[in-house]
């Protein structure tokens, strides 16, 4: 029962590179953002206020796992509310023991705070991240797929502002575990980086 862990920053390429490991491997795979966006949905469907723990706290403790596959979650505005939401320490501590139950049957899990807080004892931690104009580029190619008009410069700046968000908030801070293995995917293609990946897995898993 392997539990891989990976983290990283907005559009690193983390979500593609986790299901490629979990296939790899046969293990379930959690996208954990979905979480923290299926909470803001909540709150906005609600008519509340992401900013505020309260509303975002009875949203994260409603969440089930049946509602992490709606595609809207995906989108562009729901990602920004996700980031502001889970600022708060008691939408966090809502989500945890979903995420620690998954990892308890092993599994790729990817996020931001996976190998610091969720899985401290992960056997492999990746940390994955790009340059903010590469990711603001893929990015901007996979929002123009789902319809949303933006330029590429209102992405790098909504980017830069959510990477900010998520390194330096209080609780949970986006941040490398001192034992991650540290991936930068700027000019590499998604093979090169699952390869890269798996070579770094299997040294530690067959170790
Ligand atoms: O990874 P994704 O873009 O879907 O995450 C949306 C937001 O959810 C992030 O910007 C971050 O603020 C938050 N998040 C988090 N911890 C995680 C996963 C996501 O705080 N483990």
């Amino acid at each position: 029962m392997s539990v891989i862990a990976i983290d990283g920053t907005f559009a690193s390429g983390k979500g593609t590179l986790g299901k490629g490991l979990a296939a790899h491997y046969g293990l379930p795979y959690l996208d954990t953002g979905k979480l923290y966006r299926a909470t803001a949905k909540r709150v906005l469907d609600a008519g509340g206020d992401v900013t505020s723990s309260v509303d975002g706290t009875l949203a994260a403790k409603a969440i089930t796992a049946d509602e992490l596959s709606d595609p809207i979650l995906k989108s562009g505005p729901i990602g920004a509310a996700a980031s502001k939401v889970s600022v708060h320490p008691d939408v966090r501590a809502a989500l945890f023991d979903f995420q620690r139950d998954f990892a308890a049957q092993g599994g790729v899990l990817d996020g931001r705070d996976i190998g610091t807080v969720i899985c401290p004892d992960a056997d492999v931690k990746l940390y994955v991240t790009a340059s903010p104009e590469e990711r603001a580029k893929r990015r901007h190619t996979e929002l123009t797929g789902y319809g949303e008009t933006l330029s590429i410069d209102d992405v790098l700046a909504q980017l830069i502002e959510r990477d900010t968000r998520d390194s330096t908030r209080a609780t949970a801070p986006l941040k490398p575990a001192e034992d991650a293995h540290m991936i930068d995917t700027t000019g590499m293609s998604i093979a090169q980086v699952l390869q890269t990946a798996v070579s770094i897995c299997d040294a530690v898993l067959t170790r």
